[in-house]
């Protein structure tokens, strides 16, 4: 850490900041040049609040000169589910927004199995923006989940939303933290400290993917360092589409992070006819694979029936990513 401080500043403050810094565990050598006193700070510089240091009088400027997400930028391992390995072939998860009925929720897993999908999702605990919406089965859901995965094979991803649910993720491969809870801190602490499965973290809807990165650095600080970054747009002033799928996100996280990254094209754009295009879009950006919303009867889905694929339409998709992937794996 770098910090400057006027030339003016009385040897009293100077001593105050010094002293602040070895309170803090910081080691600092000193030096100055013409224009102001350049201190170069370090230790456990991570901890030290940058506010704290400019609310002293003559600090000018705090440039960190290390990472604020240590784990998540220097992660170098793979995550895995069973014999699926992110950062290999993409790695497509489908299911509906909602587990809806035993019937619904294996028919659709039996279905996008055949289409080529690795991992099914399902809904069951639902953060809906409305209390009068479809809140979800709960365990109920996960139960009928679990059922589907027995029946055709398919590890299962799920939703979240309160650390008390965890006991019911037992058979749940990878548990989903979805973007309303991208900052619920003490739920990251929680699933850091208590599980070991991977967590697929969403992007919240009005965040940086510096934020997305600091709430993945919590969950690997406590201990699980299993985590999957996703791409489910942002909100803007655009209103064509239900959020702005951040394409660019997903190059600037793989820069930043060797994480798998994946997208979410269902809730980036929330119009079925788009996430054909999108999913194309986020496989030649570089995402590590997708998440997509089917359902066997899109018109009857009790929650994102519009940015649903149909079985069909889910087939085509996977054919199509399977023809770029071989076209970028040739390149
Ligand atoms: C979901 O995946 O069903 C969901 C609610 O996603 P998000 O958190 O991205 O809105
Ligand atoms: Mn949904």
């Amino acid at each position: 850490m770098i910090i400057l401080i006027k030339k003016e500043t009385t040897p009293e403050t100077l001593t105050h900041i010094s002293d602040f810094l070895i309170q803090n565990g910081i080691t600092v050598e000193k030096s100055e040049n013409s224009l102001c006193y350049v201190w170069t700070a370090s230790g456990n510089t991570t901890a030290v609040d940058e506010g704290q240091l400019m609310a002293f009088d003559g600090v000018i400027e705090v440039r960190k000169t290390s990472s604020p997400y240590p784990k998540a930028a220097e992660y170098s391992g793979k995550v895995t589910v069973g014999n699926i390995v992110f950062g290999e072939a993409p790695v497509i998860i489908a299911g509906p927004c909602s587990v809806e009925s035993e019937e619904q929720i294996t028919e659709i897993a039996q279905m996008v199995k055949k289409a080529g999908a690795t991992m099914l999702r399902g809904g069951a605990f639902k953060p809906r923006t409305s209390p009068y919406s479809f809140q979800g089965l709960g365990k109920e859901g996960i139960d009928l989940l679990v059922k589907a995965k027995k029946k055709t094979g398919l590890p299962v991803v799920s939703e979240i939303t309160d650390i008390s649910q965890l006991e019911y993720f037992n058979d749940v491969d990878i548990i989903q933290v979805g973007a309303r809870n991208m900052q619920n801190f003490s739920l990251l602490k929680e699933l850091g400290a208590n599980t070991k499965k991977p967590i697929l973290l969403k992007r919240g809807m009005s965040n940086t993917v510096r934020e997305l990165l600091l709430s993945a650095e919590y969950i690997m600080k406590e201990g699980n360092e299993n985590i999957i970054l996703c791409e489910r747009g942002i909100r803007t002033f655009e209103t064509a589409t239900r959020n702005t799928m951040d394409i660019s996100a997903i190059p600037v996280l793989k820069s930043m992070t060797n994480l798998p990254v994946i997208a979410d094209p269902s809730h980036g754009t929330g119009l079925s006819s788009l996430v054909t295009p999108m999913s194309m879009a986020a496989i030649a950006a570089g995402a590590n694979g997708l998440i997509i919303e089917v359902h066997n009867r899109p018109e009857n889905a009790v929650s994102d029936g519009v940015q649903a694929l149909n079985i069909s339409e889910f087939s085509n998709l996977v054919t199509k990513i399977n023809k770029l992937n071989n076209c970028i794996i040739e390149k």
